[in-house]
């Protein structure tokens, strides 16, 4: 198969007249993690749901494993595995009953099933709870068993709807580490994803979409380099003095040196960002009462400062 695993072309999608994608246009590469970010209710779940074939778009075109969505999407389903959002395992049944039950909706017989159980089990590491109820599982076994359900017919594209939401990080770290071998196994990957670390870390390609549009697309690095300044610095009082960040903030802003560094106020943290630091370190040396942390730009503050500070819930 040449086509690449998933295409969308000019996808549009409103409800009750309110445009929640609009002219979405992607590309997922055999083989890759692309990342779909965005704030709440920036279109990410709807997207999924319009290539998977489980809402029905206004206008555009969607191709996943060589077939037409909506159209064929029960045909394109066979090669694709998908983890949501919210943990929907059956709660009556065990770890092993739940990987049978997606086994045969995918037509597995029982000895295939079988073969492939012993694998699952392994992969998810849940050996030891093959036959524990649902119910009796910690949350990143939930998540784990969730992602090995997804794998039951072997799929090449996974979708991956928040995999790591509401885990623990020893939970998380083993989720990112089981993405990876995936990854190497040469499956593709779509994920969503409220955490920038994880995208940063697995991602090869992100698209960043608000208000239903695509705002930004790169690789982590790319859209670093291209959308913020290398360095930031966060400053923050430890002393409760009134006023300290605003004398700080006068202060600095009179200083020879940092009059192309750009400020952000968060709540009582300031964000410094800027291509060359010293100029602030130095004014900081002489503050003791200030704390301050010194450190390379990340895909948080490219997200934030495309997207906004604002809460969006
Ligand atoms: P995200 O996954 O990025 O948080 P969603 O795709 O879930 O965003 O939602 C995007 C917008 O579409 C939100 O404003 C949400 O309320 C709205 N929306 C999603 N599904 C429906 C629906 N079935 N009916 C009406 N509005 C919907």
């Amino acid at each position: 198969m040449n086509a690449p695993p998933l295409r969308v072309r000019a996808l549009n999608k409103s409800y009750a007249g309110v445009a929640v994608v609009e002219d979405l246009s992607f590309v997922l590469e055999k083989g890759r993690c692309f990342g779909l970010l965005g704030p709440n209710g920036a279109g990410k779940t709807t997207t999924l749901k319009l290539c998977l074939g489980l809402s029905v778009p206004d206008a555009g075109e969607i191709t996943l494993a060589g077939h037409r969505i909506p159209e064929a999407a029960q045909a394109a389903r066979a090669f694709v595995g998908v983890v949501p959002q919210f943990d929907n395992l059956d709660p009556d049944f065990t770890v092993r009953e739940n990987l049978r039950v997606f086994g045969r909706y995918f037509g597995l017989s029982k000895k295939e099933m079988a073969a492939r159980m012993e694998a699952l089990l392994q992969f998810s590491s849940l050996s030891s709870k093959r036959d524990t109820r649902i119910d009796a599982l910690s949350g990143g076994m939930k998540r784990r068993l969730m992602l090995a359900r997804a794998l039951v017919n072997d799929p090449d594209i996974l979708f991956l709807d928040e995999p790591t939401t509401g885990l623990d990080p020893q939970a998380r770290h083993l989720i990112w580490e089981r993405l990876k071998t995936l990854q190497g196994a040469g499956k593709t990957l779509l994920l969503t994803t409220h955490f920038m670390e994880e995208a940063e870390r697995l991602c090869d390609w992100i698209m960043v979409v608000d208000g239903g549009r695509k705002i930004a697309e790169g690789s982590p690095r790319e859209l670093i380099a291209r959308h913020i300044e290398a360095q930031v610095v966060e400053v923050y009082d430890a002393s409760g003095t009134p006023d300290a960040l605003e004398v700080f903030i006068h202060t600095a802003r009179a200083q020879e040196g940092m009059e192309d560094m750009r400020m952000e106020k968060s709540g009582e943290t300031l964000f410094f960002y800027t291509r060359e630091a010293n100029a602030l370190l130095a004014l900081l040396a002489q503050w003791p009462t200030l704390r301050y942390t010194h450190r390379a730009a990340n895909l948080e503050d490219v997200f934030i400062r495309l997207t906004g500070r604002e809460l969006r819930d």
